[in-house]
């Protein structure tokens, strides 16, 4: 997968919150939990991991959701104000934010090196075992990053 050439930007449906992201994320993988379902509607979410500091909001107000995990941490995830679309979350460690890949303008670069939660997938999702895959929490997300550093790599 070839890199775009960064600022890329992204947005919610009806365009009041644009956002740019200024370098390569760390990682793109697909998520699995059950709150990724309902957050999404579909069968998995698209999570995109980035430097807090390569990440910036532009325009639009964001809606706050304090999601509380079923480990006692706090999650802030925020949607569109106006279409309360979902665009990113805060985790509870610092110096991440974790976009909805989905929201991004141009997506074709944005293909996923891994999913985690399997555990909690649908049974007619099939998961590529080739991919960096965990069964629930990545509680050590080096593994996907670097995954994420080789695709990208290759075709550059
Ligand atoms: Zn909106
Ligand atoms: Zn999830």
């Amino acid at each position: 997968m070839s890199l775009p050439n960064f600022p890329v930007e992204g947005g919610c449906q009806c365009g009041a919150v644009r956002y740019r992201l200024t370098h390569n994320p760390l990682s793109v993988y697909n998520c699995h939990c059950k709150d990724c379902q309902r957050f999404s509607g579909a069968a998995w979410s698209m999570s995109m991991l980035v430097r807090d500091e390569d990440f910036a909001v532009l325009q639009g107000r964001t809606e706050q959701y304090a999601k509380r995990a079923d480990s006692g941490r706090v999650v802030e995830m925020h949607f569109c104000a106006h279409c309360h679309g979902w665009l990113f979350n805060r985790p509870p460690f610092p110096g991440i934010v974790v976009v909805r890949a989905g929201t991004l303008d141009d997506l074709d670069w944005a293909a996923p090196v891994g999913n985690i939660w399997t555990g909690s997938k649908a049974a007619w999702v099939e998961i590529d075992p080739e991919l960096v895959n965990f069964s629930g929490q990545a509680n050590d997300r080096q593994p996907l990053y670097d995954a994420w550093t080789h695709s990208t790599r290759k075709d550059n």
